[in-house]
């Protein structure tokens, strides 16, 4: 009863009623204040009641609390009401009763900042003055703020350092004091705050303090975030200096580049001119306009025409031309230069020209260079020139003096040959032993003097292309084994054995046979000759058809000296013997294989060397078996036996 009479007293009132410390009853009012229904709080003891309020103050407090002293509860959603809290004990001990009374709302008080929360651009906070408690915030203040205090239900009615832990302390709390302190408005620009998950922030702030009634009670804090702007300035000025220091790299290298660099704007005005530049042009500066910078000088292509300054690659570069490499000559009155030029373009946006790099690059030393190597090789090429010249001359000179010796020599030759003959014939009983021997002797020296004429003659009628060719048919086997015949007794005599190999009974073909001979008994001699004697050693000729080709082929194989595979060429040419000084122990001159492949070459035929230096050699020529067209067989009869005799003796002289 005496519960509900009580009760009746404040039914107007917001108030909970505590039975021993719990609700039991709710009055409609508070209900309405505080948007909490009783079924929500019922049984909810004073200390959790203060903590759903977020009521900053203990039970204690309270309850010592004055009746007109404000503090600030907090709605369900979350909206701060200033009240004061009577707590009053009633009759019965159990029963206790506090009774709220609204002061104001803060959103009533800030209309404004209303809109400002709503709109969500900025962050917006509202913190009581002097304990700086939470009262209001909108999302994008919260977005900011570290967990859990991010959500509203847990930072609302927090102080500042409850909810901030490097607040306390910190130049922000001086900050917040010193508004509180003055009553002035304080405009942070770009301070920093690091956040939990975005590292550091950069804000523009204003904390301005509302003052109501003579009193100060909100900081208003509006926060616009300028971390992108600050960091792209950072940014900015970071690529700007780096920038600088590019530029400052790249004006050292041009200045120190070899080249002469000048750097001309639109308007055709240098702009830049490294230091070889300046040396070039000493009189120019960067005023100085295209125009007047070639007028001192005149410029010639390398063909040395001059070149009018319209034309100049540097001009040529501003009406877009590309000039690349351009060489020219720079004529001063006190210097030339070689020059080679590149220009380069640079265009704006817009495809505007804007800059014209042009670079002079020396190359007077390169063209002197050149220009003495050319001479150097027009002269040798001239003196070469002449030492041919001299040299076919002598050459001819040597072969005509040859032949006309060798011609010269042949008269008394012929006529010593014949004397002999006739001697022999006539008075060979008559003379002694000894006068045979002797004569013998001048046989044997006069062939030999015949045979190095014959050589010489022929090969000074070869090289002149005076040289005939009688072809005429004739059983090539048969001539072999005469050829072979008229030698023996010069193989006997070294105990060599020479003997001729053929599949063939007989084969006619056309040919030149005293030109055959001297290649064959060449060939023979050279082998008796370059094998050595009293061996057993044997000399093959051997004789094949090669018919698919319509050609013979000629083998003279020797187990002599063999022949040097380097020297292998040497000996067809003129004078060519392998080695002079062994050579020398055999007789010859060193004319007769270069005789020989020009007679083959001149038969169109070949001729081949195989050796094994050391186990002989193995000479092959091959020649045209064709016939030749209505030209009756030669038979072999005792005028050619005679001539090959004489030949033989001939090619012999020198073994
Ligand atoms: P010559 O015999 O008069 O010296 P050649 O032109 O006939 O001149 O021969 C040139 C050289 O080739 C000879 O001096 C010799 O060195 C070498 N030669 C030629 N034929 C033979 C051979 N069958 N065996 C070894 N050496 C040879």
């Amino acid at each position: 009863m005496a519960r509900l009479s009580s009760l009746f007293d404040y039914h107007d009132n917001a108030f909970i009623f505590f039975n021993r410390g719990y609700v039991e009853d709710i009055s409609d009012a508070f209900s309405e204040l505080t948007e909490y229904t009783k079924e929500e709080i019922l049984g909810f003891s004073t200390k959790e009641i203060i903590e759903l309020l977020r009521i900053n103050a203990t039970m204690q407090d309270l309850e010592q609390n004055k009746p007109n002293e404000s503090l600030y509860i907090f709605t369900k959603s979350y909206e701060a009401i200033e009240t004061t809290i009577l707590v009053k004990k009633l009759d019965d001990i159990n029963h206790c009763i506090y009774i709220f009374t609204e002061k104001a709302r803060v959103s009533d008080n800030l209309l404004f900042v209303e809109q400002l929360c709503h709109d969500n651009i900025r962050g917006v906070a509202v913190h009581s003055i002097p304990d700086l408690v939470l009262l209001k915030a909108n999302q994008k203040y919260l977005d900011f703020q570290n967990p859990p205090f991010n959500h509203i239900e847990n930072c609302i009615g927090k102080k500042f350092k409850e909810r901030v832990k490097a607040f306390e302390g910190s130049k922000a709390e001086e900050v917040y004091h010193e508004i509180i302190r003055t009553g002035k408005s304080y405009y942070p620009n770009e301070y920093k705050i690091e956040y939990y998950q975005r590292g550091i922030t950069y804000w523009n702030a204003s904390l301005v303090p509302i003052i109501i009634g003579g009193t100060p009670k909100y900081i208003i804090d509006v926060g616009n975030e300028v971390t992108e702007t600050v960091l792209n300035r950072r940014r900015l000025i970071e690529s700007q200096r780096e920038l600088e220091s590019h530029k400052l790299l790249l004006e050292s290298i041009v200045e120190n580049e070899h080249d002469a660099i000048a750097v001309f704007n639109k308007d055709c005005e240098a702009i830049m001119l490294n230091a070889e530049a300046r040396k070039l042009y000493p009189h120019f500066n960067t005023e100085t306009t295209i125009k007047s910078f070639h007028k001192e000088f005149q410029f010639y292509d390398f063909n040395n025409n001059l070149i009018s300054v319209e034309n100049l690659p540097t001009r040529r570069a501003f009406n877009r031309e590309k000039v690349r490499n351009e060489k020219i000559l720079i004529k001063h009155p006190d210097w030339s230069q070689y020059t080679e030029i590149n220009a380069t373009l640079i265009f704006d946006d817009e495809d505007n020209l804007e800059l014209v790099v042009v670079s002079h690059h020396n190359i007077s030393d390169t063209i002197k260079n050149q220009e003495e190597i050319r001479n150097q090789q027009e002269q040798i090429i001239n003196i070469e020139k002449e030492r041919n010249y001299e040299l076919v001359k002598n050459m001819e000179m040597k072969d005509e003096f040859l032949s006309l010796i060798s011609h010269e020599l042949r008269t008394p030759l012929t006529v010593i040959t014949a004397t002999l003959q006739t001697l022999e014939l006539t008075c060979k009983n008559e003379m002694s032993d000894r006068t045979n021997r002797y004569l013998e002797k001048v046989k044997q020296n006069t062939n030999r003097l015949i045979k190095l004429i014959n050589n010489l003659l022929d090969n000074t009628r070869v090289s002149s292309g005076h040289f005939k060719i009688n072809k005429t048919n004739i059983d090539i086997i048969a001539l072999n084994k005469k050829i072979i015949e008229s030698i023996l007794p010069f193989a006997e005599k070294k105990d060599i054995q020479l003997n001729l190999y053929t599949e063939l009974a007989s084969k006619v073909i056309g040919i030149d046979e005293s030109l055959y001979e001297r290649i064959i008994l060449n060939l023979l001699s050279n082998a008796v000759k370059f094998t050595p004697g009293n061996e057993g050693k044997s000399i093959k000729v051997i004789i094949s058809e090669i018919k698919k080709q319509e050609m013979i082929q000629i083998q003279v194989v020797d187990e002599g000296i063999g022949i040097p595979k380097d020297k292998m060429n040497l000996i067809f040419e003129k004078f060519g013997q392998v080695n002079n000084l062994f050579s020398r122990n055999q007789e010859g001159t060193g004319i007769g294989l270069s005789l020989v492949k020009m007679v083959v070459k001149q038969m169109s035929g070949e001729i081949m060397l195989d050796s094994n230096e050391g186990f002989g050699s193995t000479f092959t020529v091959i020649l045209p078996a064709a016939k030749v067209d209505s030209v009756k067989e030669n038979i072999i009869g005792q005028k050619t036996e005679e001539r090959i005799l004489q030949a033989a003796a001939i090619e012999f002289s020198d073994i």
